[in-house]
């Protein structure tokens, strides 16, 4: 290995001595990562054509064709999975909404005067609502319409929504801050949760813009994420919420607005008794009430992973898979997991992933160039739906092109174009015994500084004394120096590290990795880091360091080349949780984790994490969580609400199926550390 890396250096640096002083050294063409070649696929992946590959889109399509053409023409033999996707959600015909008031005055007998509300003029359904139809229901205004346990904050604490609609404002006490008390409890994810847990039948979300038009809320989208949310959930133009308020105009609105908010912000044990109408001196008007019909229409559209296959040669070996993974989908034009201050422009993704997808295809190119070598065979997959949620690799893995259990490890690349400082991220170091001695024996290398035009041996002899110094007390090790024919020293070669390894054990992680470890395989996972461009239309070709991916990709190339060739397949191991209260937010630690892909009635484990609670409760993968300390469990959004609220080392019942049976057993949560 150190032999073979001291010679190639070598030989470069002869063949720039003697013969093109005035250029870089140059490897032969081909055979080595090509920094340009890199260049080009980021730069055609991340163009405005592309229009940021947004699952479902035709951008998407396009990728995942250019990666197939590019697997085709290096020989590998490919395939397109396609897995089912929500791409749009349209309005249906049976949308309507009535508001039936009735005067104070009004004789028991005569007819309650009724509102028509026009569907995308004063309401509309949210993507994730479900479809219901709600009789004339009375209506419970309940502030922010938040459930927060760990601020110790319930604005559903005085309302009496059971059974009722429920009416909430948009947004949270702390405004639009995204670094506030209530950022995930303030989600509309989570505001259905806690209206449904509450038991409201129907969540009516009051609009932020005046012009109803311009509310975000308006534009139907569908976050792919958890399923529907068990009850309608619609939001109401500001005129319309005055109106069902009882209230004068938007003005009037808007001082109601900034008095929840004061509330909201004082101490909770100061605040006075009664419901949240008493509080603000309003007079609930008689009989209000509310006729809900909604009626989406879920889209599916393509999506697929492009899996290429470079079959081994060993007789046996080949029977062994290695895959390496990168997703090649992006946001679109922003939406959900957007981070732009508007919506609508491309969000280009040159790091996020194309360059990831980039190196994907190097790498092919490269180690189709050693088919004849391969002993194990390579999966290449450029994975869809990653954005999503890792749609693309939950269903890879439940789809396998090989069978799982013949997959010896996964290399998950992804946003690997930022390389700044050497600092490299590793994650999964932990899910394989001999990952950590692979990964560090990879990184030893050599520092060359080359300079065609050096000094005389007389004028580099403070380097020499330097050297034989550091050699003495054993510092550093000898360079190797190299003199031109007319005497120069035109090249040093040093050992050092080749990048600052930042290690993490974990196995799971924000990315497609997570749902091969989930399956027990070994997985290493790079990543140069976020930046101040993610998830931003920012995220552009010109400001990928391709040198610096070119040089990580030789370093995962150095692994994948171990990999095929050893004897031994890696080791499995259990790696060590690195997430911690910080990261999560919670105080107590299951060790479930959840498959954010399905969207059936509970929550789904796609795996649970050993020596867990989750472990010990008896929970296994696979299971389908449906109640978990007394809350009902349809999604993630719920589960997550319930593990808010739950105290380490208390004992809570948590019911699940189990295939087609249903089970309840006993789990004792830990604290986080
Ligand atoms: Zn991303």
């Amino acid at each position: 290995m150190l032999y073979k890396k001291t010679l190639r250096l070598f030989v470069a640096v002869l063949v720039l001595a003697s013969f093109a002083p005035a250029q870089q050294p140059q490897p032969a063409k081909g055979s080595a990562v090509d920094a340009e070649r890199l260049r080009a696929h980021v730069t055609y992946l991340a163009s405005d054509k592309l229009e940021g590959r947004r699952t479902g889109t035709p951008g998407a399509e396009e990728a995942a064709k250019y990666v197939a053409d590019e697997f085709k023409r290096l020989g590998l033999s490919i395939a397109f999975q396609t897995f089912p996707y929500v791409a749009a959600v349209e309005l249906g015909k049976g949308n309507a909404m009535t508001l039936t008031t009735r005067a104070a005055d009004a004789s028991p007998q005569a007819k309650p005067a009724t509102l028509d509300m026009r569907v995308g003029e004063d309401w509309m359904p949210l993507g994730f609502s479900s479809n219901a139809r709600i009789e004339p229901t009375m209506v419970a205004f309940v502030g922010y319409g938040i459930t927060a346990a760990d601020q110790n904050y319930d604005d559903y604490k005085v309302a009496d929504v059971k059974g009722n609609v429920a009416l909430a404002l948009s947004g949270t006490p702390d405004g639009d801050n995204p670094h506030g008390k209530f950022t995930r409890a303030g989600e509309l994810r989570f505001k259905a949760a806690a209206a449904r847990a509450a038991g409201a039948k129907a969540l009516v979300v009051v609009a932020s813009e005046d012009n109803f038009k311009d509310d975000k809320l308006t534009r139907l989208r569908y976050d792919n994420a958890g399923g529907d949310a068990g009850l309608p959930v619609v939001v109401i133009s500001r005129q319309a919420a005055a109106k069902v308020l009882g209230l004068g105009g938007v003005a009037q609105l808007a001082e109601v607005e900034k008095r929840v908010r004061g509330w909201a912000s004082t101490s909770h044990a100061e605040q006075p008794q009664g419901d949240w109408l008493t509080r603000l001196k309003l007079k609930a008007p008689e009989g209000v009430a509310l006729t809900v019909n909604t009626d989406i229409v879920r889209k599916n559209a393509p999506a697929a992973n492009v899996v290429g296959v470079l079959e081994g040669t060993d007789p046996q070996l080949k029977n062994e898979v290695i895959v390496v993974g990168a997703h090649y989908d992006h946001l679109g034009r922003g939406g959900t997991g957007s981070l732009a201050e508007r919506e609508g422009e491309i969000h280009h993704g040159a790091d996020d992933n194309a360059s990831g997808t980039a190196g994907l295809l190097e790498l092919a190119r490269l180690l189709s160039q050693e088919k004849a070598k391969l002993r194990r065979t390579v999966v290449f997959i450029a994975f869809g739906g990653e954005e999503e949620g890792l749609i693309g690799s939950s269903f890879y893995v439940a789809n396998p092109a090989r069978p799982m259990e013949q997959t010896v490890a996964m290399i998950n690349m992804d946003m690997i174009g930022r390389l700044k400082e050497e600092a490299l991220m590793i994650g999964g170091v932990g899910t394989a015994s001999e990952w950590r001695g692979w990964v560090e024996e990879a990184n030893k290398g050599f520092r060359a500084s080359v300079d065609p035009m050096g000094e005389r041996p007389q004028a580099a002899a403070p380097l020499y004394d330097a050297v034989a110094a550091g050699q003495k007390t054993g510092s550093v090790e000898a360079p190797i120096i190299v003199t031109g024919s007319n005497g120069r020293v035109v090249a040093t070669v040093t050992r050092a590290e080749r990048f600052a390894l930042r290690l993490n054990e974990d196995g799971f992680g924000p990315s497609d990795h997570s749902s091969f470890y989930a399956k027990r395989v070994p997985v290493l996972f790079f990543f140069t880091g976020s930046h101040e461009d993610y998830h931003k239309p920012s995220d552009t070709a010109d400001r990928i360091n391709y040198a610096g991916e070119a040089r990580i990709l030789e370093f995962i190339r150095e692994i994948v080349y171990d990999l095929q060739a050893s004897e031994k397949r890696p080791t499995f191991a259990v790696a060590k949780t690195e997430a911690n209260a910080r990261s999560t937010g919670f105080r107590v630690y299951l060790g479930t984790v959840p498959s954010y892909a399905e969207s059936t009635d509970g929550m789904k484990l796609d795996a649970v994490r050993e020596g867990s609670p989750a472990e010990t409760a008896g929970l296994k993968a696979g299971d389908r969580i449906v109640k978990l300390a007394g809350r009902d469990i349809r999604n993630v959004y719920d589960y997550t609400q319930a593990l808010s609220e739950m105290k380490a080392g208390q004992e809570y019942e948590v019911e699940a199926i189990r295939g087609d049976k249903p089970l309840t057993l006993k789990i004792t949560p830990a604290a986080r550390k």
